[in-house]
Formats: structure tokens, sequence, C-alpha cells
């Protein structure tokens, strides 16, 4: 196999938001650094980025304690207030930045950028929001225009390192094999989170940056949080914010359900209405439905997009308006119809663990932003990774402008790695092995699906229980000790499925366990076998990290949790 040889002051892997934005960033503060951004697909169409719904928090620097006191308020004593107070207060230059850069954000009459008060989850913030499909394009083009060098196609499987500083990574060329070997000053994971291939759109990002960390020794945090579930239509995956849908959700006996789980509550977000869905079915109530039938459509419409920002979204095309989905294009009349709901589970393990200046905590010369570092980060406290939405993209861009500002004060001081060939040996024969093997016993797909069945069901990840935890362990060390080592690639695209499929087993480790160990029921970690809230031992993050070949976890104690305070949150 031909081996391609890169060198460069700066790596990105990942050409999503953070990737993008972490270059342009970089050039603009050093424009003599060389800055190279690889990603697995198309950079610009590629990632989450361009198929979301744009929407963006926005908090105005002057309400950033009160913000972050009424998400802290609903963390149940979990949430990271030195980090959310960070977000806080860079959401407004931030924001003010990438407008400057031409980033297609809704503009007020004056042409100024645009937010206005957010209708959900009670906490203090406004929204805004930007085309997101027009937002990478913008932001790649941008970026070639500042002379960053952008690789495609390029899948990067693993980090290289020198002692405890990272030095690059390697990957192959997925159209024509090539290994490629990339050396670089500092590294940057924005390759996204883990979503576990659990949604039809969201398949491209499982965790590979988060797997290479962790290989590479980096600590990962708040794993047992990363479980989101969203609730959709079954046929077609669309969905009415989980806020509104909860009035309308019933099981099918035909009685409503969410208020039975959750009495009095009504902003409590997508966790919690998808674990009433779950629950339903499990105790043998389903399927669930969605019934609006009765409700005038346009009486429906004018709750649903209250906010002027989606109706503005709804018209630039970002997301398909529900009506349009259910009705225009299904034939499905939600007035007279009811239609079956399902709970879909991309999950969200983005779990590296950084410091302020989004640098790793254990390994030099890495940096994470973006997904890679969101759940990580342990913001939203003890609610799964999607208790706030429009918390991602302007995360992508905070973080990655951050890191941005950081590597252009460290790098130009750092020496250049050295070409170590030894460990470059090494990594070629574990990345290409999957292709040297004779026989061909197992596809990836073999792996990926055991690993989705003992992970996406409800009875795994979102009404949990020690033995269920314990057999989706064996299944998920089955996988890896028996299947992946027999897994044939005949072809560069089949060794991408098997790298995927190798990391969904780490990162569904990395959940699982956390989950098993958390030995209490917490905001949306509930466990059957132990459902009290236990403050005494629990008041603390459960830590991840390597150690030899074992999964090492340990707890760390969140700053200011032993407070009167904390203890009622
Ligand atoms: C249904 C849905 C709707 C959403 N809507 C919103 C919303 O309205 N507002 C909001 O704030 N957030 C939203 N989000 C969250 C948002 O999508 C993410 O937080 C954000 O896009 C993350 O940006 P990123 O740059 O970190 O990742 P991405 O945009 O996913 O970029 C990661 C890049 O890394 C590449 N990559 C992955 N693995 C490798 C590898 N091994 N080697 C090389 N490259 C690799 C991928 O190809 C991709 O281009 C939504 C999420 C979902 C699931």
């Amino acid at each position: 196999m031909e081996t391609s040889n890169y060198e460069t002051d700066v790596l990105i892997v990942g050409g999503g938001l953070a990737g993008l934005t972490a270059a342009i960033k970089i050039k603009e503060e050093r424009e003599d650094l060389e800055v190279c951004v690889v990603d697995k697909g198309g950079i610009g169409w590629a990632g989450q980025t361009p198929l979301t719904g744009g929407m963006c928090i926005y908090v105005e620097s002057d309400s950033a304690n009160e913000f972050v006191d009424s998400v802290v308020a609903k963390g149940y004593g979990l949430a990271n207030s030195e980090w959310l107070r960070h977000f806080a207060s860079h959401l407004e230059p931030s924001s003010a930045e990438l407008f400057g850069w031409g980033v297609p954000f809704m503009k007020d009459q004056e042409g100024r950028l645009y937010a206005a008060d957010s209708a959900f989850w009670g906490t203090k913030n406004k929204v805004t929001g930007f085309v997101p499909h027009k937002t990478t394009l913008h932001l790649k083009k941008l970026a070639l225009a500042r002379g960053v060098k952008l690789l495609n196609k390029i899948e990067v499987v693993d980090l290289t390192k020198e002692d405890k500083r990272i030095t690059g990574a390697v990957g192959f060329n997925i159209l024509s094999g090539e290994f490629c070997v990339i050396q670089s000053r500092s590294t940057v994971l924005a390759n996204g989170c883990c979503n576990f291939k659990g949604r039809a759109w969201f398949t491209m990002n499982v965790g590979e940056g988060v797997a290479a960390a962790y290989r590479a020794g980096a600590k990962q945090r708040h794993c047992e949080y990363a479980h989101q579930y969203d609730p959709v239509d079954r046929q077609s995956e669309t969905w009415w914010r989980a806020e509104i849908a909860a009035d309308f959700i019933e099981n099918a006996k035909g009685e409503k359900i969410f208020q039975k789980y959750f009495p009095g509550q009504t902003r409590l977000g997508s966790w919690a209405l998808s674990y009433a869905m779950g629950a339903e079915v499990m105790a043998g109530r389903g399927p669930v439905y969605f019934n609006a039938t009765g409700t005038s459509y346009d009486q429906f419409n004018t709750r649903v997009a209250g906010e002027d920002i989606r109706v503005w979204q709804f018209k630039q095309g970002t997301f398909l308006e529900p009506k349009r989905v259910h009705f225009d294009r299904g034939g499905h009349d939600l007035s007279r119809e009811k239609s079956e709901w399902t709970i879909m589970f991309p999950g969200r393990l983005g779990s590296v663990m950084v410091d302020l200046n989004c640098r790793s905590t254990e390994l030099e010369g890495l940096w994470g932003a973006g997904d890679t570092v969101i759940s990580g980060c342990a913001m939203n406290g003890a609610m799964s990774a999607n208790s706030y939405g429009r918390w991602g993209l302007p995360f992508a861009y905070v973080t990655a402008l951050v890191a941005a500002k950081d590597i252009a004060k460290v790098v130009p001081e750092t020496p250049k790695p050295k070409a170590n060939l030894e460990e470059q040996k090494r990594l070629k024969d574990r990345l290409f092995a999957p292709m040297t093997l004779k026989k061909r016993e197992f596809e990836p797909w073999d792996a990926i699906l055991r690993i989705q069945q003992v992970v996406i069901p409800a009875q795994y990840a979102l009404i949990r229980e020690g033995n269920r935890l314990i057999k989706a362990l064996q299944t998920i060390e089955e996988v890896q000790k028996e299947i992946l080592p027999r897994v044939k690639a005949e072809t560069p695209h089949d060794l991408v499925r098997y790298h995927e499929a190798q990391s969904l087993a780490t990162c569904s480790e990395m959940l699982t366990r956390a989950a098993l160990y958390r030995t209490e029921s917490r905001g949306s970690h509930f466990r059957e076998d132990c459902p009290e809230r236990d403050d005494k031992n629990w008041l603390k993050w459960i830590i991840i990290q390597k150690d030899g070949d074992r999964m090492a976890l340990s707890t760390m104690p969140v700053p200011g949790s032993n407070s009167p305070e904390a203890a009622k949150r």
C-alpha cells in the first residue's frame, strides 16, 4: 500500500462547523501557520452541521450569569458552571464574529444579527439562527481564500504520539486505499461525537475522534449522560418539538402519557418525552401515537411556530416544516389522522475532557472542538445531551474560536515533531489488518448491528438496570474479541465501516460502563435497580481513561457540589 506523507503546523480532523471555524480563525491570527483540514467526507457537505435546523442559542454578555444560574438550577447538581460561564460569555462576541465573516444569520430590519426571546426550556436565553447548508459552503470558501489546505475523503483512525505529546495522525484515503501520515505541531479533534448510527441522517460521526483520543490516553467525562433519544414520527422521522408534542402523545389505549410520568411539568425536553414513550412501550402499552385530531392545524401551527426565527428557517428551506412532510408530501392530515411515533437514538458521546482553552487535560499538542467535546464539558449536568437543543452549533463555533486563539499563541513556540517510523509501521499494520485476513467470516455490519441491539433499545440506555447493562457489556466484549478480529475488509469502503464499528464498540463500552458505575438515578440517568438519587455518594462526574488494556473508571468531584444549594438542585 502506497503512503502519502503530509507535514503541517496545525492538523484539524473534521471539516464541519467546528473544524472550518478553527481553521479560518487560526489563519486570521497567524497567516504564516500552515493549517490542514482533513475530512472523511466532502468538506462543505459532510457531517451533521448542514443537516441541522440552524437554530442557535444566544446569550447577551450581560445576561450570562442569569443564564448560567438557570441552567445550573436544572442540572441536578452535576452542571459544570465553570464551562457554562465560559460558553455563555463567549456566545455574543463569537456569534458577532461569524456574522462579520458573512455567515448567513437571520438579520433584523437594520441588517444586524437578529435574536429573539426563546420560548423553550425556561432558561434565560435568546435564539438566533443561520442557514446551515449555506454556512458550511461559505466557510469552506473562506478557508480556501485564507490558504487553508483541505483534504477530502481521508478517514483518520489514530493519533500519533511522542511520550505524552500528540504529533499528528494516521488514516487512509477512502477512494485509493493509500495510507496517510500527517505530522503536525498541533492537532484539533473536530470530528463530531458518536451518534451510534442510530438515525438515518447522522451516520458519518461514530466517535472516531473520541475513540482515538481514548486510545492515546485522553480522559473522558460524563459518558453516562451521552444517551440522547429523539421522539419522532416513525415513517418520516420528522417531529414537533418535545415541549409541544408532549401534549399530543398517547399510548395504544388512547391515554395521554406525559403528565403521568412528569406531573405538572412542561419544559423538560426530549429526554423526558422519550422516557415516557419508552416506559409505556416497555410496560406493553405501545405503540405510541401523536394524536392532534380535532385540533385545528392553524391553531396548532401557531403554537409550534410561535418563534418567528423558526418560520424564517422554514422559508430558507433549512428544516422541512413538519406540516409539509406529514401533509403535503405524505398525504397525511394530522387534523384527521393520528401517526405512530417512536424514539430514535442519535446518542451524543463527545466525551473528550478539555480545559477552558479546549486543550486535552492529559495530552500535549491536542485540542478538541465542537461535538467531540460537548458531553465531556458536562454543561447541562444530569440531563441527556440534547436537553437543550440549539447549543450544538454555537458550542462548535465558540470552542473552535477559543481553541484557535490558543493554538495561534502556542504553536509558533512548539518544535516540529520527528517522524517515528516504528510507530507508523505499527499503526499501519493495525489499520490495514482487516484487509490482510484470508477468510471473510463477518461483515462490519455484523459488529455494528450487534452493538446497536444492546445500546439503542430503551431498556439499555434510557431505562437502565444493572443486569441488563452487564449483559450489554458482555455483548460489546464479544463483538470486540470474537467478531471484529474476524471481519475481512475487501475494499477501502469496507475498511471505513470496520473502523467505524471499532469506534462504535469503544464508545458503547464507555456509555455502558459509566451507566453501570453510577449506582443511583439522577435526571435523565434512570436505574430501575437504584431508583433514588444519592447525593452522599454521587455528586460527582465519572471519568474514564485507558489503563493498559482496561477501561478504568474513577470519579471527580463537581466544584461547588458540597454547598447546601447544590444538594437541592
Ligand atoms: C436532528 C438534529 C438537529 C440538530 N439541529 C440543531 C440546531 O438547530 N441547532 C444546534 O445548535 N444544533 C443542532 N444539532 C446539533 C449540531 O448538529 C451539532 O452540534 C454540530 O453540527 C456539531 O458540529 P461539529 O463541527 O462538531 O460536527 P460536524 O458538523 O458533524 O462535523 C464533523 C466532521 O468530521 C468528519 N469526520 C468524522 N469522523 C471522521 C474521521 N474519522 N476522519 C475524518 N473526518 C471525520 C465528518 O465527516 C464531519 O464533516 C442538531 C443535531 C441533530 C441530531
